[in-house]
């Protein structure tokens, strides 16, 4: 594979989610072939390898020998501190929404200052699902017109790596940053299993559904972009608060058992002991 290409491009990856048709994959690969990309990351494509994308890519062979494969939109973004999903309509999720331009400044800075970036794609029927896009840091919008707003699938990646190719050949310097990389996006997941198990532990939901609850969360967070040192004590914090539960709940059942013993000996009051 011809390996001109700027490391801080190859940051890059260009996310097909559940594609439906190969023909796209292979137009999607020359669109950012073209560019100058050559990461694309497919995850459960209908399709893949098939002749239909051979021939669309025009001769991007490599950008489609080296697609990787992906079972889950987490497993494509798992070692990702920055992702934006491109999407026609604003769904519930509301995510920060940015226009293509900003988000390739966004993206390219991330980018060059060594983050691991992608930009991801839903499928060409039912576009990025909401728990998709909430895996997202935040949502791009092409503003295309209201009454026929979805382009097809590799003219979107087109319009998106033609925009950072304009940031690109713009030489926008990068301005330097003190902190710390934020998370990766399994890091992330692991945190919020912790987070939301954590959450059930304490009885925070107290009955009701914590979906929507758990949706806020994860945007709060996202928003955050905590480093790895941070995810660590966020993780000490819900860890001792699952250890104060498992007590709490070990006392409470301590002090039933204590009264029913009272009452077996006929004791009235007992004393309380449990403290
Ligand atoms: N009916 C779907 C459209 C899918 S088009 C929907 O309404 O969401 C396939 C993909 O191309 C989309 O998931 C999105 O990633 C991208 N796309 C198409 N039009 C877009 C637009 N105007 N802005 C941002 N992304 C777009």
């Amino acid at each position: 594979m011809p390996s001109a290409t700027d490391p801080d491009l190859a940051r890059l990856r260009f996310v097909l989610t559940r594609p439906s048709h190969p023909g796209n994959i292979g137009a999607a690969a020359r669109a950012l072939r073209t560019m100058g990309f050559e990461r694309l990351a497919l995850v459960a494509p209908a399709r893949f390898p098939d002749p239909e994308a051979t021939a669309l890519a025009a001769g991007a062979d490599a950008v489609l020998a080296a697609a990787t494969l992906h079972p889950t939109l987490p497993d494509a973004l798992a070692d990702c501190t920055l992702a934006l999903g491109l999407s026609a309509r604003r769904r519930g999720v509301s995510l920060p929404e940015l226009d293509p331009r900003t988000a390739a400044a966004e993206a390219l800075a991330a980018a060059r200052r060594g983050e691991q970036v992608a930009l991801v794609f839903g499928n060409e029927r039912t576009g990025l699902e909401n728990d998709e896009l909430a895996r997202c840091h935040a949502m791009v919008r092409i503003p295309s017109v209201d009454d026929f707003s979805s382009l097809n699938l590799a003219q979107a990646v087109q319009v998106m790596a033609y925009e950072l190719r304009m940031i690109e050949l713009a030489a926008v310097p990068v301005a330097a940053t003190a902190r710390e990389p934020p998370a990766g996006g399994a890091d992330m997941e692991r945190f919020f299993d912790h987070l939301f198990a954590a959450l059930h532990a304490i009885d925070f939901h107290k009955g009701r559904a914590p979906i929507t609850i758990e949706k806020r969360l994860r945007k709060l967070f996202l928003r955050a972009r905590p480093d790895a040192r941070e995810l660590r004590v966020l993780h000490g914090i819900l860890g001792d608060a699952e250890r104060m539960a498992r007590l709490a709940g070990r006392t409470a059942s301590e002090q039933a058992a204590q009264q029913g013993q009272d009452r077996a000996a006929g004791a009235g009051e007992g004393a309380d002991g449990g403290q």
